[in-house]
């Protein structure tokens, strides 16, 4: 009966989408919900897992957690009845959802036709100031594709070096879709390497090899734009209901082992097999053919203001070299909030944030052998999540490049690179 309801509403919803083109997510309530026991951990991880219309902007991986969670609007009063039943404490962020989003980006100006980084991007977008990039600065810079997506579209990576023998640095960002604010930044970070004038930046930027992933979900990304803002997953299809595999679950080092969800219409199902993506073999692929020459790996991510180390999966051990991926990650934290006072907290990602296997920076360090290897989650602590206004790109976007620098520098002192 519930099933049958939860499908009902599902069809509905997903009728409004094509109806519509893109969701609005007009009076669409955001609720806080905190998990105290197993039963309620239980219930949650059932209603991330149906095609109802709820978007979990967390994973409810564990107890003594709280989730965040997106509520249609014919669906509030049910949700709330629900949640005080079981005796879950919740409490309502913000009713309309529509107008949060409608802060995230400015009123298009007529005159701002170039790139910059006032405004979010579409992938086209993207994909173009690159290549004008590589004309501008084509003795140091190039682009490579390096796959096609299941839409078809394609995996780019930008390679930036100044010179022959430089070791390798490898970063990731976007593939989780509407972790938009990660793809802003690293193409303003890319900007600063080709064009700052600070010794710092010009010595990282120089005696490195920067190879640079803006967009490693494709696909979602442009689903983020077209359809649904929340987009997490990549569009590969599973039923008529569900798309989607969660692409940082979906790595080959222990798989499916904690933080995933083996129904296909969850925000974290980890796929049919390790690599059944197209984009993450892509990517894989791509890195295994140079993490001989690489030190230092980084997958960008939002939202929350981490700095991650392996492992994320259920009671993994502590990595070999663990203090000094502490005194790296705290180095950089500590730079970063000399900027704008934003705390970072540094850890294993099942430590500080949820038990979570397949993830990319667990794969690039215990398979690609990459000794270096962190996720960021850039800003915000909640207020405005994943829909981080325009005017936060360039002051996060900072704060990454300051990291970069205090990362290198650190890793230097401890002579990884
Ligand atoms: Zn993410």
């Amino acid at each position: 009966m519930v099933t049958q309801r939860f499908l009902a509403l599902a069809i509905v919803c997903a009728f409004i989408a094509c109806a519509h083109g893109k969701l609005s997510y007009e009076n669409y309530g955001v609720y806080r919900v905190d998990i105290t026991t197993d039963e309620q951990l239980a219930l949650l991880q059932q209603l991330e897992s149906l095609p109802n219309g709820y978007t979990f902007l967390d994973f409810p991986s564990n107890v003594a957690a709280s989730v965040e969670v997106v509520i249609p609007p014919a669906e509030k009063n049910n949700v709330e009845r629900l949640f005080q039943k079981h005796g879950i404490q919740f409490s309502l962020l913000t009713g309309n959802l529509k107008l949060v989003l409608d802060k995230e980006r400015p009123a298009r100006k007529k005159l701002e036709d170039g790139f910059g980084w006032e405004n979010f991007h579409e992938l086209e977008e993207i994909y173009a100031w690159i290549d004008e990039m590589v004309l501008q600065y084509a003795s140091v810079l190039s682009v490579e594709t390096i796959g096609q997506t299941y839409e078809k579209r394609d995996m780019k990576v930008i390679k930036l070096s100044y010179k022959p023998g430089n070791q390798g640095i490898v970063i990731d960002a976007n593939i989780h879709a509407r972790e938009w604010i990660t793809s802003a930044s690293i193409t303003w970070v890319l900007n600063e390497l080709l064009t700052s004038d600070d010794p710092r930046v010009r010595d990282i930027a120089e005696n490195y090899d920067w190879y640079i992933v803006p967009v490693a979900n494709p696909d979602g990304f442009k689903y983020s734009h077209t359809t649904d803002r929340l987009w997490r997953k990549t569009r590969t299809p599973h039923n008529l209901l569900c798309y989607g595999t969660d692409p940082n679950r979906n790595f080959g080092f222990q798989w499916n082992n904690g933080g995933t969800s083996p129904t296909p219409c969850s925000d974290t199902y980890a796929g049919t097999a390790p690599e059944s993506e197209v984009e993450v073999s892509n990517l894989t692929t791509f890195i295994r053919s140079v993490a001989a020459n690489v030190k230092l790996s980084l997958s960008i991510h939002s939202r929350g203001q981490y700095i991650l180390l392996p492992f994320g999966y259920n009671n993994a051990p502590r990595a070999y070299n663990y203090q000094d991926l502490m005194q790296i990650g705290r180095r950089a934290s500590v730079d970063m909030y000399k900027l704008y006072q934003k705390p970072y907290r540094v850890g294993t990602t099942a430590d500080v944030m949820y038990v979570a296997s397949g993830i990319s920076v667990d794969w690039a360090f215990a398979v690609a052998g990459i000794p270096l290897s962190y996720t960021f989650e850039l800003r915000d602590q909640g207020e405005f999540g994943f829909v981080l206004p325009a005017e936060q790109i360039v002051p996060n976007a900072q704060e990454l490049l300051e990291a970069f620098v205090a990362l290198i520098d650190e890793a230097r002192n401890l002579d990884y690179m």
